[in-house]
């Protein structure tokens, strides 16, 4: 389809589609933007053919306009869907778009959860909270950071909506197909780093022929390549030779040395693929793991001996006295008074107890315990955004610990 700006554009399901409506009625649909605009709905429920048609899965569409005057389409371009149907059977539109010619790489967004346009992701964002100033999404709603965090990790939009709030970004290509051969796509000829590891992949067949992926004998599905092998499969006995698809590739690239960042993907890898149980140890190591230098840091500040020395000593402290949860309480609200800034709100301190209480559950015990909450989908999406606050709380305040040493080398 093709979107005008400033103009609604109606979606006649049953004519795109023809499908069958009592198949409508269970379907799952997704609105994905191309060239970087994005779709949004003006409402989520609608008629078809006089029948309520009701979204079953608000996660897998933008968050509709309460503001009728709002544009239903931004942006300018064309954008393409995709129907899902439960039963097993999927019935797909074949889309009307231009090839994209250079890859687009996009940062990290979320929406916002009032007026359902774009906000960046960002170490500003996660700061402006920190510091108790409201995230201000570009029509001006005043978002609860947390709020729109947790929906975007619940939610998990196009299943990168978790990994973009850790910062991952996804490059965007198109790659020609060819009927009984194989094409290579090498991601890092379109835009990828080389060192970034990847975190999930999207192919979308524009047209008659679909992609196939090709695998080795013995298929690993970790760690994701960064070159791939594509065959085809003709749609609906189609006879054309030559096709395209689209590929979104999400990556992530922490530096070297960067434990934390690579651990909260692999909690959110986890997530992703519905293994609940597998989400509190990384993410657990994670905050654990970006919280320690930061105190170490500052507890070296008071240690006696050259900085070597006064290293060591606070590391000594941080592993033998003041252990991870004594890091959380009280530690980390002494530290916060001391460099002046609002400690982390309770109530994300008491998801990252929680989050240890896992833990030390799964490390001790081999499981969770039964007096704990169980790790649904629900749950495990809170204790997961709690430690990615935790995880963006402990580089603030490494930032801030940064500030003070350098005001006392200045003294
Ligand atoms: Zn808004």
């Amino acid at each position: 389809m093709v979107s005008v700006r400033g103009r609604r554009t109606r979606l006649d399901f049953y004519q795109l589609c023809a499908l069958q409506l009592s198949r409508l009625i269970k379907a799952h649909w997704v609105l994905g933007g191309m060239n970087g605009a994005m779709p949004l709905l003006a409402r989520q429920t609608g008629r078809v053919r006089g029948r309520r048609v009701d979204c079953p899965s608000r996660a897998a569409i933008s968050a509709p306009s309460r503001n009728p005057s709002l544009p239903t389409i931004v942006g300018n371009s064309p954008w393409w869907i995709i129907v899902y149907i439960k039963d097993g059977e999927v019935t797909r539109k074949k889309p009307a778009v231009p090839e994209i010619r250079e890859p687009i790489e996009l940062a990290p967004w979320l929406t916002c959860p009032v007026c359902g346009r774009i906000i960046a992701i960002s170490d500003q964002a996660f700061a402006a909270y920190f510091n108790r100033v409201a995230v201000v999404c570009a029509s001006g709603c005043k978002i609860d950071w947390w709020d729109a965090v947790h929906k975007a990790v619940r939610d998990h939009f196009m299943l990168i909506g978790a990994y973009q709030v850790i910062g991952a970004r996804t490059t965007t290509f198109t790659s020609p197909l060819t009927r009984g051969k194989a094409t290579a796509v090498d991601f890092c000829k379109e835009g990828v780093p080389p060192s970034a590891s990847i975190l999930t992949v999207n192919y979308t067949g524009l047209g008659e022929l679909m992609p196939l992926l090709a695998t080795g004998n013995t298929v690993r599905p970790t760690p994701l390549p960064t070159k791939v092998h594509l065959w085809t499969a003709p749609l609906g006995g189609s006879r054309k030779h030559r096709g395209q698809t689209a590929v979104a590739a999400t990556w992530i690239d922490p530096d070297e040395g960067d434990i934390s960042t690579s651990y909260l993907a692999q909690a959110v890898h986890a997530y992703d693929i519905g293994r609940y149980i597998g989400v509190p140890i990384p993410a657990n190591i994670s905050v654990e793991s970006a919280l320690g230098p930061a105190l170490m840091d500052l507890v070296a500040q008071y240690c006696d001996g050259g900085a070597q020395t006064a290293l060591r000593r606070a590391e000594r402290f941080l592993s033998d006295g003041a252990t991870y949860s004594y890091q959380l309480h009280p530690l980390l609200q002494l530290v916060c008074e001391l460099l002046g800034v609002a400690p982390l709100p309770k109530e994300i301190r008491k998801k990252l107890d929680a989050l240890r209480e896992y833990r030390n559950d799964l490390v001790h015990c081999g499981r969770v315990r039964e007096n704990r909450k169980p790790l649904t989908k629900e749950r495990t999406a809170e204790v997961l955004t709690a430690a990615i606050f935790g995880f963006h709380f402990a580089q603030f305040l490494h930032e801030k610990v940064r500030e003070k040493q350098r005001e006392r080398d200045a003294v």
